[in-house]
């Protein structure tokens, strides 16, 4: 393992990270769905982000592999690194606990779904979503290689560009009029407080 302290910190936050998930994962893993948007390109998405993502980093940290890949960051990039580590941990788990039942990690509606518009989903519409980019992007300050550190940036870019809107179109479509207002009074990454403004 390489053992400098930036890394160990990573693997502390890496650990939490994937706790989170899991704990979540589970709590969920009962429910009924009505809606299933999970077809080929979704599953393609969730292949590219999901195993290079969590691999990747571990395959780093624990093996020399990916040494053809490595280089030298600034002395500042894990320090801001850490504190963005420190935000997107922390808006990870709570916009897991916001959504608690509904959550799924792929397209889907469950039976008795609810439209979430309190906590962390108040004023942004995909808090998760931009844990994940907070998360990515401390990931490429934390470790220094091309690869393990950027690859979860670039390829969750993707699948953020990619399924944003079919999320979207999806919720419309089962909580119309409802989520219509929602996404009025809300931004999709920044908060949105004041009506008139456009939403990012
Ligand atoms: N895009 C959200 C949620 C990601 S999890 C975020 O970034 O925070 C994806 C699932 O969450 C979707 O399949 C959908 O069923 C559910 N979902 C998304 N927004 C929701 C909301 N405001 N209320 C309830 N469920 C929601």
């Amino acid at each position: 393992m390489r053992f400098q302290p930036w890394n160990v910190v990573f693997l502390a936050g890496f650990i939490v990270y994937v706790t989170i998930r899991g704990v979540f994962k589970k709590r969920t893993q009962l429910n009924v769905k009505s809606v299933n948007r999970c077809d080929g390109l979704e599953k393609a998405l969730l292949l590219m982000v999901i195993p290079g993502g969590l691999l990747l980093p571990l395959i780093y940290l624990f093996t020399g592999w990916l040494g053809f890949a490595d280089y030298k960051l600034p002395a500042l990039a894990p320090w801001c690194g850490g504190a963005l580590m420190v935000v997107a941990l922390w808006l990870f788990w709570r916009s897991h606990a916001d959504l608690g039942q509904n959550w799924s990690q792929t397209l889907e509606i469950r039976q008795g779904h609810q439209l979430v518009k309190e906590g962390v989903y108040k004023s942004i519409r995909h808090p998760m979503y931009a844990s994940i980019w907070l998360w990515s992007l401390a990931q490429g300050l934390m470790l220094e290689n091309w690869l393990a550190g950027w690859y979860a940036l670039v390829a969750f870019g993707v699948m953020y560009v990619v399924r944003t809107p079919r999320e979207e179109r999806m919720m419309r479509e089962f909580f119309g009029q409802e989520y219509e207002e929602y996404v009025g009074r809300t931004g999709r990454l920044i908060p949105r407080f004041r009506k008139e403004r456009a939403s990012f």
